[in-house]
């Protein structure tokens, strides 16, 4: 099955103290959709301006990412720049030019609005909405986000939620949406806003019964929460848990689009491989993301993911598999 993804198609320039480089692609958008196209089609919506290379049309469609859906219009192409400090996580934006994103509406063609799996990437929530509220019943949608919307547009994010099977965000953006110091009292409670939300605004239910009813079918059923090196979190119904770590890298050029990468292979590998989601599906997925993510920061932009092999995403499966066992046979 396809993935439709939507979210930021950017050039940015990312300086690390040790290297700076302009004009690379990037945004959310692209991240996510290279890192889904290892297991599934993916359907891609989002905007470029005049100055986006047409060379990676091509290169999209020899990956099986249908670009219909992404918009070229005259202006300059949205712009992110940012800078790394020494310990490779902590980051500052040190600007933003929305250029052709300022008046952005994203439109479905026709042929994307039957899509079952949807992976709304980091772009302002209210956009995101507007990409589902033109869609026919998907059957699972992943939902990433950032602090920016946290802060500023938290009623838009708030009531995303409610259509949202898997929401990822990173720890700091979680603690900072819940005001919880433990992550795992943070997961918790997003599993819980969603319905609170729409208790409160949303289900105009005179019925207690009706209404909890509504409430409990909406909300996001699960939250993974990301903490860079140190692996990731994943909470589900009734309690489920899982945790997984990161892969011990060596070398780290470019953590830009972890996150989205991330994100990227998890719904990617849930459309491909799975018909009705399950707790135990998404362990799988959280791991195959994490894979892709570490292989993303191994090169500046998009590099390493382009010339990456389903062989080499294999190994390192199965090396997160035996790095995650602790009661061996002694040998
Ligand atoms: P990540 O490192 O996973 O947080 O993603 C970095 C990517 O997100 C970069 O390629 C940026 O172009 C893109 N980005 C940064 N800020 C925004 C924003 N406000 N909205 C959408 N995309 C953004």
């Amino acid at each position: 099955m396809s993935v439709l993804v939507v979210g930021s198609i950017a050039l940015d320039t990312v300086k690390t103290p040790v290297e700076e480089h302009s004009d690379l692609l990037g945004g959310s958008a692209c991240y996510a959709a290279l890192g889904a196209s290892f297991f599934s089609p993916v359907r891609l919506v989002g905007i470029v301006g005049h100055d986006f290379p047409e060379s990676e049309f091509q290169f999209w469609k020899s990956r099986k990412i249908d670009s219909e859906g992404v918009q070229r219009v005259n202006g300059k192409t949205f712009r992110w720049s940012g800078e790394y400090a020494w310990d490779l996580n902590t980051r500052e934006t040190r600007s933003i030019a929305l250029n052709v994103f300022e008046h952005f509406e994203p439109v479905l063609p026709e042929s994307y609005r039957r899509t079952d799996f949807v992976l709304l990437a980091n772009i302002a929530p209210s956009l995101q909405s507007h990409v589902l509220d033109q869609m026919e019943r998907p059957r699972f949608v992943v939902a990433d986000t950032m602090d920016l919307w946290i802060k500023t547009t938290r009623s838009d994010l708030d009531a995303l939620l409610r259509s949202v099977d898997l929401l990822i965000l990173n720890d700091s953006e979680a603690r900072e949406m819940t005001k919880e110091t433990s992550l795992i009292k943070a997961g918790r409670r997003i599993r819980k806003m969603g319905p609170r939300y729409i208790a409160s605004e949303m289900t105009k239910e005179t019925s207690l019964i009706k209404a909890g009813r509504r409430i409990r079918k909406m909300g996001p059923r699960y939250i993974a929460i990301k903490k860079g090196e140190h692996g990731a979190l994943l909470f589900g119904e009734d309690d489920q848990f899982f945790s997984c770590g990161a892969y011990p890298l060596e070398d780290i050029h470019d953590p830009t689009g972890a996150g989205d990468t991330f994100a990227g292979g998890m719904a990617g590998y849930l459309a491909g491989t799975v018909k009705k989601v399950h707790f135990n599906d998404l362990r799988r997925a959280m791991i195959y993301g994490s894979v892709l993510a570490s292989f993303c920061v191994e090169a500046f932009s998009l590099e390493r993911l382009r010339s990456l092999s389903m062989e080499e995403i294999g190994r390192r499966y199965e090396t997160f598999k035996l790095m995650s066992q602790f009661e061996v046979p002694s040998a």
